[in-house]
């Protein structure tokens, strides 16, 4: 499989039910009861749409609707996985889910009740804790040559002692502490799976947005000149046909085959060492370091995840509760969108290798420029334009064209009608745009989190100054602080794009 990660957005999430119309003008209403009365939309898009406020936002409430409502789908947790669960929480991880080896400071306290009330079993403890660790024993680890110390609190020096050397904190702090995390998320999936699994249905009408994209994608590039010119539809259109979206049983399979192997080598180091129960947490951490990274597979569904691994793609939980709530023209801005947004990493360049080098140098330019200016204009906080961000800045942008494509074909000159619902004169053209900014609301300044994407505030207001539905939809002024951010207009797909690569 090409790995070939997009993460963005990490933050969504929401409820459940849906459709009745009383589930729907809630939506609507939190979105409304949200807006800025002092910013408005050509002012300051993202925070007309997502305030600096203590109100509730949707997304906020959403999240922990869902968070709750997931504690109910515990179907897949089998007995077996919920005590490896709990017993590597309990040796590994601190009240405060920090990683720790305390399960040594557990042993050592075990092995001193032995030691003073049971010599005999604590000396056969001893022997098995030297063959455990090295046959034969070398220095620190020789802890059997203890057993003549009759002072119980000095014979547990020596054991712990050799326990600091066989599991430093540093290692804890680097390999194991990555694979602990691993562990923890990978039983999150499993509850995410069985979450998804009662609400498939959406997933349909989310593939079928997904294949509409990519088929206006296609027809685009047909257009695109430099497509034409060098005569490469034959190679871009089945490039683009080969995308789809993974289905979610790829990932609880891999966490269950990735759980029923860790249980098999645990179950194994405890019998080929005949351990007691005391020293289960000694294959436990044998059990970590050797256990294989699960990288790709904890993605979906630990939190929000999007990501294009061309062909497939991977959406979590949250993109498929977007698509329940019946608002259509939100459905668009949100779902479309995201969708858009991953479609979108095929087209442009990828980190990891190029499947389509479409940029040309001149749309580059354009990108990078845009993104700067809004900079300039709504940064928070730290605000630079560099390269690695260049591809998600270009998918963000494609989304926002797609946007318009979307709300053209589905709404035609309705999408100027208003909203059903609405008691702020809300289109419905307005609404998907307010969708997009709504899925990433935060009600902190908005920094930039990572080297691939701009802030939330930058990433929003620079594609909105670049579409012209967008102008229409709130009929900005040219004196707008929004249009007045625009820079030239970038043209990423269509017979509008350069005609030349370079
Ligand atoms: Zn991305």
């Amino acid at each position: 499989m090409q790995v070939n990660f997009y993460f963005h957005i990490a933050f969504l999430f929401f409820l459940i039910s849906c459709c009745s119309s009383s589930y729907v003008n809630r939506y609507l209403k939190m979105i409304e009861n949200g807006l800025s009365e002092e910013i408005g939309p050509c002012d300051n898009f993202f925070r007309h749409v997502c305030p600096m406020d203590d109100k509730p936002y949707l997304m906020k409430v959403l999240t922990d609707e869902y968070i709750s409502d997931l504690l109910n789908y515990t179907k897949t947790y089998e007995p077996k996985y919920m005590k490896i669960n709990s017993d590597v929480r309990k040796h590994f991880l601190t009240a405060k889910f920090q990683v720790s080896n305390n399960f040594t400071n557990i042993i050592s306290s075990n092995l001193k009740t032995i030691c003073e009330t049971n010599r005999a079993e604590f000396n056969s403890y001893l022997k098995k804790l030297e063959n455990f660790w090295d046959k034969p024993c070398i220095g620190s680890t020789c802890v059997s040559q203890i057993s003549e110390i009759e002072d119980c609190d000095r014979a547990l020096d020596f054991v712990k002692n050799a326990f600091s050397g066989i599991y430093p904190s540093d290692e804890f702090a680097g390999l194991v502490e990555k694979k602990i995390r691993e562990f923890i998320l990978a039983h999150q999936v499993l509850r995410n799976y069985e979450w998804y699994d009662e609400h498939r249905g959406s997933y349909q009408k989310f593939n079928e947005t997904a294949q509409e994209i990519i088929e206006i994608s296609s027809k685009l590039l047909e257009d695109t000149p430099w497509v034409n010119r060098l005569n490469l539809t034959n190679i871009f259109v089945p490039y683009f046909e080969q995308l789809h979206i993974y289905k979610p049983e790829l990932f609880r399979d891999n966490i269950i085959k990735y759980l029923d192997g860790f249980i098999g080598k645990y179950d194994k180091c405890m019998e080929d060492n005949a351990f007691p129960e005391i020293f289960s947490a000694l294959c436990y951490a044998n059990v970590l370091r050797e256990v294989e990274t699960l990288d790709l597979w904890i993605t979906w569904n630990a939190g929000f995840q999007a990501l294009n691994m061309h062909p497939g793609m991977v959406f979590s939980n949250i993109v498929v509760l977007l698509s329940q709530i019946n608002l259509p023209s939100f459905y668009i801005g949100s779902v479309g969108k995201v969708v858009a947004h991953e479609i979108g990493h095929s087209l442009i360049i990828s980190k990891n290798q190029d499947f389509i080098p479409y940029y040309s140098n001149e749309t580059t330019k354009c990108v990078q420029n845009q993104f700067e200016k809004s900079c300039e204009y709504f940064q928070e906080g730290k605000c630079d334009t560099i390269y690695s961000r260049y591809d998600d800045n270009g998918a963000d942008l494609f989304a926002s064209f797609i946007i318009s494509e979307l709300l053209n074909s589905h709404f035609g000159a309705d999408k100027n009608n208003l909203v059903e619902g609405t008691t702020k004169n809300i289109t419905n053209a307005q609404l998907a745009f307010m969708a997009s900014a709504t899925v990433l609301c935060e009600k902190v300044p908005s920094v930039t989190q990572d080297l691939e994407h701009h802030a939330n505030v930058v990433r929003i207001n620079s594609i909105m100054s670049q579409n012209a539905d967008f102008k229409e939809a709130f009929n900005c002024p040219d004196n707008s602080k929004m249009m007045l951010a625009k820079n030239e207009q970038c043209h990423i797909i269509g017979k509008d794009a350069p005609i030349s690569r370079f």
